[in-house]
């Protein structure tokens, strides 16, 4: 990408990305491959946001993602940076995707192989075998249509004809509905209803509040499957950050940017925290995209309709749980009450449900010397300003743990050698996310889901948006895609 200089010789523009996390390293690499001189601004130590990592002791804690899907989008940005994802990281696929455990005390394994998931629905709900099946369907048509609309192209943008072809296969009957309405009306078990209406919660929404167009999320997990990384998801972001700097990419760590400098309806450069300034012919916002009129300088509208936090405790234990896999889901006993004490009262639930993560079980370096476990447990919590001190800890993390007991997971108290954790708050302030929202705003509704904040600012021409708080989304891949469309919408500009 060249300008004209004062000079008259050509010059390279500069894009200056605010923000280091995955979606603004993707962003970086993809406008270096298309010839810009490219500064990435992390106001924090390291870089990957909220794909980070945490070692202690010798347990290694991913502290963000656990589990990433649509593999091919990773790989497409190796490609892209000139190098190849198998290189980097070996992928693990989950099977199963996980053990599921409900209140009344039935466990079982869910798995993306069909023979052994179709054996478990025969003796789990076996009227339920034929509303799998039609629920895999509906998520198969609307990735269909998605996979041609909303997750290649910002919801604006021109359409193609064939992008309006593909709309007449859109599924009427069930498309346009609540999610948890269409997963009742596929399932007769009470089990399969509420471990399908967990899938919002990828997205940090409730089911029972979310568009039925959420159901492309299992269809994806399930079609395409769930994978770990061996040696944790963060080797990815290592990965990445040296292929940034073997292309070329300026990465500024510690360098929070303040102001974004505009000129009437053009941005001019970013001011850092530490007095610095950086000129730039293009801004790429990778931060939440609530806070981006601050930056601006301009009014902002307020901060509502947020997705969930979390909660999220590691720990390092010397015992080893041989019984337990990888994934295992822990449900509360009244799941719409849960929902409605995270979103309408705005308080971390009295039961909540409990997501433990055992990198240790599929993959032993992440424990010194073999020996033990690693654990990320996590429950959804409100995004909510202020509060979450000592004693809210304290409680939060009783509740986690009466939920695990009454659900039959060992007491592992007095086994926990390190540990380390997380609150909505420390998220909030780490990652500049207003209320350590995760996934920006929810997907309550058709307006939230898919009128996303766009990628391409409606005030200033040169500046884009990218990451989970933008279009298409929260959750890695389509972080990713974010990168990708924005990329591509400033290269026809
Ligand atoms: C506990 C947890 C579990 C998760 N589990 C999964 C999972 O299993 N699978 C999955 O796919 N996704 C998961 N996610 C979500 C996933 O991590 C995110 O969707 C994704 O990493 C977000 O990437 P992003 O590009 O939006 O950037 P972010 O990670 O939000 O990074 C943005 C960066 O910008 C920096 N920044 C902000 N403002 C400024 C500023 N003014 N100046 C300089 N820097 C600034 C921040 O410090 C941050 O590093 C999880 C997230 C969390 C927290």
């Amino acid at each position: 990408m060249e300008g004209s200089s004062v000079s008259g010789k050509p010059r390279v523009s500069t894009a200056v990305v605010i923000g280091g996390g995955l979606g603004g390293i993707a962003a970086a690499l993809r406008l270096r491959a298309r010839g810009w001189d490219v500064t990435v601004c992390e106001s924090g130590p390291t870089f990957g946001g909220k794909m980070n990592s945490w070692t202690e002791r010798g347990f290694r804690f991913d502290t963000g993602p656990s589990l990433i899907t649509m593999p091919w989008v990773f790989a497409d940005l190796f490609r892209v940076a000139g190098s190849r994802l198998q290189d980097h990281v070996e992928l693990i696929p989950l099977t199963p995707l996980s053990e599921y455990f409900f209140p009344d005390g039935t466990s079982f394994t869910y798995s993306a192989d069909l023979p052994q998931w179709l054996g478990t629905l025969k003796r789990v709900a076996p009227a339920d075998t034929d509303g799998f099946m039609r629920f895999l369907h509906l998520g198969s048509r609307l990735y269909e249509v998605s996979k041609q609309t909303f997750l290649r192209r910002a919801p604006f943008d021109k359409p193609e004809l064939a992008d309006l072809s593909v709309l007449k296969d859109f599924p009427l009957r069930h498309g346009w509905g609540n999610y948890h309405d269409t997963v009742t009306a596929h399932f007769r078990s009470s089990h399969l209803r509420q471990l399908f209406d967990r899938y919002p919660t990828y997205v940090g929404s409730s089911p029972y509040l979310a568009p039925a167009t959420l159901a492309v999320i299992p269809y994806i997990e399930y079609a395409f499957g769930g994978y770990a990384v061996r040696g944790g998801l963060y080797l990815i972001v290592e990965a990445l950050v040296s292929l940034a700097c073997s292309n070329g990419i300026t990465l500024l760590a510690d360098s929070e940017v303040t102001h974004i400098e505009t000129n009437g309806a053009q941005a001019r450069g970013v001011q850092l925290a530490g007095g610095g300034h950086l000129p730039a012919d293009l801004i790429i916002m990778n931060g939440d995209a609530a806070l981006t009129d601050k930056l601006l300088g301009t009014p902002s509208a307020p901060i509502e309709g947020r997705s969930m936090s979390g909660f999220v405790m590691l720990l390092g234990l010397k015992r080893t749980l041989p019984q337990l896999r990888q994934h295992s889901i822990y449900f509360s006993a009244d799941y719409a009450a849960e929902f409605d004490q995270i979103f309408n009262a705005q308080r971390f639930p009295d039961d909540p449900t409990v997501y433990v993560n055992a990198p240790s079980r599929g993959d032993r370096s992440s424990v010194p010397g073999g020996e033990g476990e690693t654990l990320f447990i996590m429950a959804n919590a409100p995004a909510t300003e202020g509060g979450w001190g000592v004693a809210d800890i304290r409680e939060a993390r009783r509740r986690v743990f009466a939920r695990l007991a009454k659900s039959g997971f060992p007491n592992i108290e007095q086994d926990v050698l390190v540990s380390d954790i997380w609150t909505p708050r420390r998220i909030a302030d780490r990652y500049h996310m207003p209320g350590g929202a995760i996934y920006g705003t929810d997907s309550h509704g058709w307006k939230n889901a898919f009128i996303r904040p766009p990628n391409r600012n409606h005030k200033v021409r040169n500046l884009y948006h990218v990451g989970g708080s933008t279009h298409p989304g929260g959750g890695t891949p389509t972080v990713l895609l974010s990168a990708q469309i924005a990329v591509e919408q400033i290269s026809r500009s």
